[in-house]
């Protein structure tokens, strides 16, 4: 499925837009500037297709992609979509902004049954922050699967990566919806990218 052409359907800023519920749905959480953009654009092979430029107040949308190919007026839906969720943790973000966040995310979270898991994205440099910490608590509470992809592996040691990924997965044991298994990725150096297909495609055939 990841050699395929992806395109985007759309971007929703509220649950009235979401599309059809239909294909499995793999949605991308993390903070701004934590490479998601990147990530998804690696992990279907496509520059550009996930914008780079995810800057601060932009509009907050949920923005789907999809497989191309797939007639959807004739009944033949794609089997998964991509869901880029807006980042978070802007420092200078207002308290509407936050709140406007939490609540489109949560309500996402909360009324999709098709959504099948989140990955949430941490920045190798900094670890989880208390903005992540967050999310993971609203993950938690709204009982959707979610797995951590550490990013941007290739800005630290390899010994520095592993030590992150055990500190990591011991934090996450008071977790109650978080997936063990942390994935180590760089989008630049094309490093974890096969892991984590492989991790959507067992996720999209349970
Ligand atoms: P987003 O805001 O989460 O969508 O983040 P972007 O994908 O736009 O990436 C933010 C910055 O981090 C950009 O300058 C990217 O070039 C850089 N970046 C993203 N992924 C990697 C990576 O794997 N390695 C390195 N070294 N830089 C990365």
């Amino acid at each position: 499925i990841f050699n395929r052409p992806w395109i985007f359907i759309r971007g929703v800023p509220s649950m009235k837009f979401l599309p059809p519920a239909g294909p499995a749905e793999i949605a991308f959480a993390g903070r701004s500037n934590v490479g998601k953009s990147s990530l998804i654009n690696a992990l279907v092979q496509q520059t550009g297709l996930a914008r780079t430029s995810n800057t601060p107040g932009r509009t907050q949308e949920l923005n789907y992609f999809v497989p191309d190919g797939y007639n959807g007026d004739m009944g033949d839906l794609p089997p998964i979509a991509l869901v880029d969720m807006p980042g978070y943790g802007y420092a200078e973000a207002p308290k509407a902004q936050v709140d406007a966040w939490t609540a489109l995310v949560f309500d996402y979270l909360r009324g999709r049954p098709t959504l099948k898991r989140v990955y949430v994205l941490i920045d190798s440099r900094h670890g989880i922050k208390k903005n992540d910490e967050d999310v993971l608590k609203l993950l938690d509470k709204a009982a959707v699967s979610y797995q951590i992809v550490l990013t941007k592996t290739d800005k630290i040691k390899p010994p520095a990566v592993e030590k992150l990924v055990r500190d990591t997965a011991a934090l996450l044991a008071k977790h109650p919806a978080a997936y063990p298994e942390i994935l180590a990725t760089s989008s630049e150096k094309s490093s974890g990218l096969d892991e984590l297909r492989q991790a959507i495609v067992t996720v999209i055939n349970q």
